[in-house]
């Protein structure tokens, strides 16, 4: 279907089954020690994909003995950084080689197209996961000369136990980036995927145990976030947390983090991206821009430009082209070929997002195409655009993590980087103009981790990625992400009869 049709979402049996259904500690699929489990459903119908074992504090407490002991005595902090890359290599080429079921079991958890799923969701992770195997046999120390007759070296070492606990969104790239590079550095690792999604994190990690990662090194807990989250946040045997999800959230990670053992906390949050398109912009490139900012992954994207700011000179026409276009996004079942547009990954985030919208038809924005849920079953949301949105606005500051285009009109350059920075967010922003100085001055004004001019959701494992203010603390991705995961130890020695 597309904008404007009730009925159901009519879905075919789905290509694939949840075969990893267990907790995945020191090189095993285990039940929880509960023995409870928890329902993972199809956001397409509702209905269960499967049962899976349901990880709590002591399934945690497990968990840190197998990776400590894999830290403490096992191979993998020792080996060298070729041997660990060798490794990671292999891994990806595994990850390569199940993409069809991987991309299959991710649009079954998740909702997302198949097409993206298996182009950007799972070649992005074996993309991820080759780069960091790159890395592993590029991490080293200096060399310093010191005041007297002394040397210092550095040495760069593992952190030690790695907890990771990641969002549902995008959970195999999210699987990838967290372990790719802490397994670079030789970190053993725990991994807490969310409960929206386990089944990519699971099945990566059954392919683990193929490449020769020793037991330990690898350990994946689905559960809840109070619970099993809490655990590894709080966990004094715990190194290391990084965490990827809510605002709210994070403060919690940082709060358990300090409370505990003061583990260094790194953390990926919301955002609330601006896309500011100026009068001299490219009408189709902008508009082209603007829709796969704020839809791509049915609007689930932490860094979705969620606030769209049009010059008055366009601003009518680009809201006319906007409309056309969302028109003919095409809406279906995820595992069908040729569609864009999937449900949201579960009734809590429909819930939300529908609430979101009436809170926008409440405050006055205008609502100028969609708005509605589409049929009773699954969890689809029409691709929605408001119009006329006031920064003051519920729509306008909260993060609402939905096809929802929130669009704003703004008359000067100098009023614009005002509002645009007007956010207690500062993950991305986006630019379309012709005018390069003004591409520039925009660059340095505005206050957020990723600036796209004339492009949008351009990511690389080799670039940077992480917020400013609220949106977050440290960066994942390109060399930066290996300083979340290493410690460095400075070593003095005397020097005798040396003369240099
Ligand atoms: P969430 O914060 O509710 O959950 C994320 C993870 O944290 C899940 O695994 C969850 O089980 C766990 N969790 C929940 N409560 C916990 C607690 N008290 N202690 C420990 N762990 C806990 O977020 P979500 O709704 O799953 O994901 C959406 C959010 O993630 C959005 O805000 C989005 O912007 C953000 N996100 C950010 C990035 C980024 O790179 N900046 C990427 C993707 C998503």
């Amino acid at each position: 279907p597309s904008v404007g049709t009730s009925a159901d979402v009519e879905v075919e049996a789905a290509p694939v089954s949840a075969k990893y259904t267990k907790l995945f500690i020191d090189g095993q699929f285990v039940d929880a020690l509960s023995g409870k489990t928890f329902d993972t459903l199809d956001p397409r119908n509702g209905e269960l994909i499967a049962k899976v074992a349901e990880a709590d504090k002591e399934d945690v407490d497990l968990a840190v003995q197998a990776a400590r002991k894999a830290f403490d005595e096992g191979p993998w902090p020792r080996l060298s950084g070729y041997e660990r890359g060798r490794i990671l290599f292999k891994y990806a080429d595994i990850l390569e080689q199940h993409a069809d079921e991987l991309a299959a079991l991710e649009t079954l958890d998740n909702g997302k197209p198949v097409q993206y799923a298996r182009q950007l969701d799972v070649a992005g992770a074996v993309r991820i996961m080759r780069i960091f195997a790159g890395y592993a046999d590029k991490i080293s120390g200096r060399s310093v000369k010191m005041d007297g007759s002394y040397q210092g070296y550095t040495l760069h070492e593992p952190i030690g136990v790695v907890g990771q606990i990641i969002p549902w969104n995008f959970p195999l790239v999210m699987f990838a980036t967290k372990v790719s590079p802490a397994l670079a550095c030789g970190n053993t690792v725990i991994l807490k995927p969310a409960e929206q999604t386990p089944l990519t994190a699971l099945y990566a990690a059954h392919l683990a145990t193929e490449v020769g990662l020793p037991p330990g090194v690898l350990n994946v807990l689905p559960g809840f976030g109070p619970t099993a989250g809490a655990a590894i946040a709080s966990h004094i045997g715990i190194d290391k947390v990084s965490f990827t999800g809510s605002t709210e959230v994070g403060r919690k990670i940082m709060i358990a983090a300090a409370n505990s053992n003061l583990k260094p906390v790194t953390l990926e949050l919301g955002g609330k991206s601006p896309l500011i398109i100026l009068d001299d912009a490219d009408l189709d490139l902008a508009v082209q821009l603007s829709y796969m900012a704020i839809f791509f992954n049915q609007g689930q994207v932490c860094c979705a430009g969620s606030r769209i700011f049009v010059q008055e000179g366009i601003y009518d026409a680009f809201l006319k082209k906007s409309i056309e276009l969302a028109k003919q996004r095409v809406i279906g079942d995820p595992f069908k070929g040729g569609v864009e547009h999937g449900p949201l990954v579960d009734q809590l985030q429909l819930k939300t997002v529908m609430g979101y919208i009436e809170s926008g038809k409440e405050e006055g924005a205008n609502l100028v195409i969609g708005g509605n849920q589409i049929g009773s079953k699954g969890y689809y949301v029409e691709p929605t655009i408001f119009a006329d949105v006031q920064d003051n606005m519920k729509i306008a500051k909260e993060e609402i993590f939905g096809p929802v285009m929130s669009v704003f009109k703004f008359k000067s350059v100098e009023e614009i980087i005002q509002r645009a920075n007007n956010t207690n967010y500062g993950l991305a922003a986006g630019i379309v103009t012709k005018n390069i100085d003004l591409a520039n001055r925009f660059s340095r004004s505005i206050r957020a981790g990723i600036i796209w001019i004339n492009c949008y959701h351009i990511v690389d494992p080799s670039l940077p990625f992480g917020g400013y203010k609220m949106s977050g603390i440290g960066r994942e991705n390109g060399e930066y992400v290996l300083q979340n995961y290493l410690q460095v130890k400075a070593v003095v020695t005397p020097l005798y009869d040396s003369p240099w």
